[in-house]
């Protein structure tokens, strides 16, 4: 396979292909960039259609890692792992990871990501220092980073409305960083409507007091904000014209299912508070773990989210582009900055 030939391919510094068949493991890691620092982003366990897909599924989400990174002012770089072939002896498949991990000396650190667990991320640290989502010790920061992210979405909302007791609010997931966010919402005041594919999540929202939606029409229901925290590329063509609420801020990462679909959110007047900004709680938690730092620095960390993202609104209101474009070409200007120096 040449990484090089993939349209997602963006002068990746390095792509490491892992295929042991003996242990009927298939892996990549993406390191996009370290020219903040080691490339910092979590392992995924998922199936793809194909190997390809898994490729290009990771060269995307390790060039999103060097940007959120790079955003929230953390010293990391950014990469990423999936895992597309997974053998039944789990313990072992992330021991091999492990040791994948440590040969590149540090230039990629890891934590878990979607399918991957506390446990896996300590199969991992059993042959590499270089993992982070480990469970919290004392008064360094360490543990669940989804509280993190959905604080970070929290402090975004809060400065996009204002005052929050009596806004309707759209949560699409309540997953890890879904929950969370609603018990925060639900504090302020907020009339909280979900949504979620499993009604296990969904039931847990209800149970705080939201109002169950379908899931094909979380997205179009009447709102103040609408918060996608489950799955990637949900704004799209068909859903962006239906949407209900004039703010879009939330958790997942790769909302935008295309670059147009940017300019579709800007002609119809729907404010887009860009993903890789508004969801760096998690990593800042995890970047906080990795270089030994306490657990109280990270909430004022993600707490600084909130100015930053008004900052960047500002800024492309006053340009008349979206907001992403501006985030991106800050993002650009520090990693070219890094790169002279
Ligand atoms: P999760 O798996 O715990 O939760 C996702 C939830 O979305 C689940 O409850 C799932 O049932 C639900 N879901 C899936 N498809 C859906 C659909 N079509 N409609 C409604 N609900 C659906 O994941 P999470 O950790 O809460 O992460 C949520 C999103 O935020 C993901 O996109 C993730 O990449 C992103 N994110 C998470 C973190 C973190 O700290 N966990 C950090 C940054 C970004």
């Amino acid at each position: 396979m040449n990484p090089a030939a993939n349209s997602s391919f963006d002068a990746h510094e390095q792509i490491v292909e892992i295929n042991d068949d003996a242990l009927g493991l298939s892996a990549f890691i993406g390191i996009h960039s370290t020219a903040l620092g080691p490339a910092a982003g979590g392992c995924r366990l998922t199936t793809y259609p194909s190997a390809d897909a898994a490729l290009t599924d990771v060269l995307r989400l390790s060039r999103g890692m060097t940007y959120k990174n790079a955003m929230a002012d953390l010293p990391m770089g950014g990469g990423k792992a999936v895992i597309y072939r997974a053998p039944a002896d789990r313990q072992k498949m992330f021991e091999r990871m492990g040791e994948e991990i440590e040969k590149l000396g540090g230039r990629y650190v890891t934590a878990e990501d979607v399918g991957v667990g506390v446990a896996d991320a300590k199969a991992m640290a059993r042959h590499t220092s270089y993992v982070a989502g480990l469970p919290k010790e004392g008064d360094h920061a360490g543990g669940d980073p989804s509280p993190w992210t959905a604080l970070g979405v929290f402090v975004c909302i809060q400065s996009l409305l204002g005052e929050m007791n009596g806004k309707r609010i759209a949560v699409q997931g309540i997953g890890a960083v879904g929950y969370n966010l609603c018990k925060l919402l639900v504090e302020e005041g907020v009339k909280l409507v979900a949504a979620d594919v499993c009604k296990e999540n969904a039931d847990k929202a209800a149970a705080i007091g939201a109002e169950i939606v379908p899931v094909e029409r979380i997205h179009a229901v009447e709102a103040d904000v609408f918060a996608p925290c489950a799955l990637g590329a949900g704004l799209n063509a068909q859903t962006i014209p239906e949407l209900g609420a004039p703010i879009i801020c939330g958790a997942a990462n790769n909302q935008l299912a295309t670059e147009e679909d940017d300019n579709r959110l800007l002609a119809l007047g729907v404010t887009y508070a860009p993903d890789y900004i508004v969801n760096a709680g998690g990593i800042i938690n995890v970047s906080a773990e990795y270089l030994g730092e306490t657990a109280d620095l990270v909430e004022k960390r993600v707490r600084a989210i909130a100015p930053r993202l008004m900052m960047v609104m500002d800024q492309a209101r006053r340009e008349g582009i979206p907001a992403s474009e501006v985030a991106d070409r800050i993002v650009r200007r520090k990693l070219a900055e890094a790169r002279r120096a």
